[in-house]
């Protein structure tokens, strides 16, 4: 039992075999049949012109930045957003283009007042504020729809365009019961992740118009991600597009267990109530030695990663009985 981070799921045997037989060819010449057939049914199921098969959620977010903005260009964020916080500075440092982080509200939002008070006006003085970024889920949290719209309504008002970080955006579509093109919808690009809950082995996709992926795909080849019989993962991918998504309620129901569960411990404080997708985050008094638990724990194959706020994430390869095992065991050592 794994509760790192949903990205330690394991191609399962279906998926490993349609990687086995999947039709390739290469795909720097636009050849590779699985990859093609992958970014055209994405993109038609989430509502965009076109799609690009990325290595990761880092290079497909990078891409999205760098697609977007220009050298001394400017996009809004969150202070907690991945692609500002947890990809190595990658937008500044390769595409020169400068963060402006926003601290998010408590629901993972962003205030539409401060964001407004941090676009820049057109002088010589200061970058040129081009984008907003959002992320949805964002620490497990999911943005309601209606924020989404108002996004829309504000990019629109201020002349800005509007990315999502959709790594877990099946997520929050699972959360929100509906589908990923109505989440979708509100935004001019996004990114989504093969590689977590959805359990395939490798792999991320960019959304957007059809000019916005012609200049997706020079950025990725300049950056080293032009991949050639690609198809081995895209087949993997395409199989937890279509047969993975239903398990995310699960893993939901699972997270929403496991936080019960903790709020009864001595010393974890955690509000299940608080808890809306795969991701769970508990509190813990000075009494909880978590580094001991953590030890004690991995003796039986239980792994966590100690901190204080601790994270759990659930995922397909934790199942409902594990977490009933997991509490059992976690209580017995406080
Ligand atoms: C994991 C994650 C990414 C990056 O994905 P990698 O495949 O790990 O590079 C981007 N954004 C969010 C919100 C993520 O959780």
């Amino acid at each position: 039992m794994d509760f790192r981070s949903d990205t330690v799921t394991k191609p399962t045997q279906a998926m490993r075999e349609a990687m086995a037989n999947a039709d390739v060819g290469d795909d720097v010449y636009g050849d590779d049949p699985t990859v093609n057939e992958l970014e055209q049914w994405i993109a038609s199921e989430t509502g965009f012109e076109a799609a690009i098969f990325t290595s990761s959620g880092t290079q497909a977010n990078l891409l999205a930045l760098m697609s977007h903005c220009e050298r001394g260009d400017e996009y809004l964020c969150g202070q907690q957003a991945h692609n500002y916080k947890y990809e190595a500075g990658g937008a500044a440092v390769l595409g020169s283009i400068q963060p402006q982080p926003i601290e998010n509200n408590p629901d993972g939002t962003l205030d539409f007042k401060k964001l407004e008070n941090a676009i820049k006006p057109d002088d010589s003085h200061f970058a040129r504020t081009k984008l907003l970024s959002l992320e949805n889920t964002i620490n497990g949290k999911v943005l309601p729809l209606e924020y989404l719209s108002n996004a829309r309504k504000f990019v629109n008002k201020h002349n800005l365009q509007l990315h999502l970080d959709g790594a877990r955006v099946y997520n929050a579509a699972a959360a929100l019961d509906v589908p990923v093109r109505e989440i979708a919808q509100h935004f001019d690009s996004m990114t989504i992740c093969l590689s977590k809950g959805l359990g395939a082995p490798i792999g991320s996709l960019l959304l957007g118009s059809k000019e916005y992926i012609v200049k997706a795909r020079r950025l990725r080849k300049m950056l080293g991600g032009g991949m050639r019989q690609a198809g081995i993962l895209a087949a993997a991918g395409k199989v937890a597009l279509t047969d993975h998504v239903g398990q995310l309620k699960v893993d939901h129901e699972n997270a929403k267990k496991l936080a019960i569960g903790l709020s009864q411990l001595e010393g974890f404080s955690v509000n299940p109530d608080f808890v809306q997708t795969n991701i769970v985050f508990a509190k813990l008094d000075e009494t909880v030695d978590i580094s001991r638990i953590s030890q004690e724990l991995s003796e039986e194959g239980i792994t966590i990663t100690p901190g204080n706020p601790i994270r759990f994430v659930t995922h397909r390869d934790i199942s409902s009985e594990d977490i009933s095992t997991f509490l059992d065991s976690l209580s017995k050592k406080l």
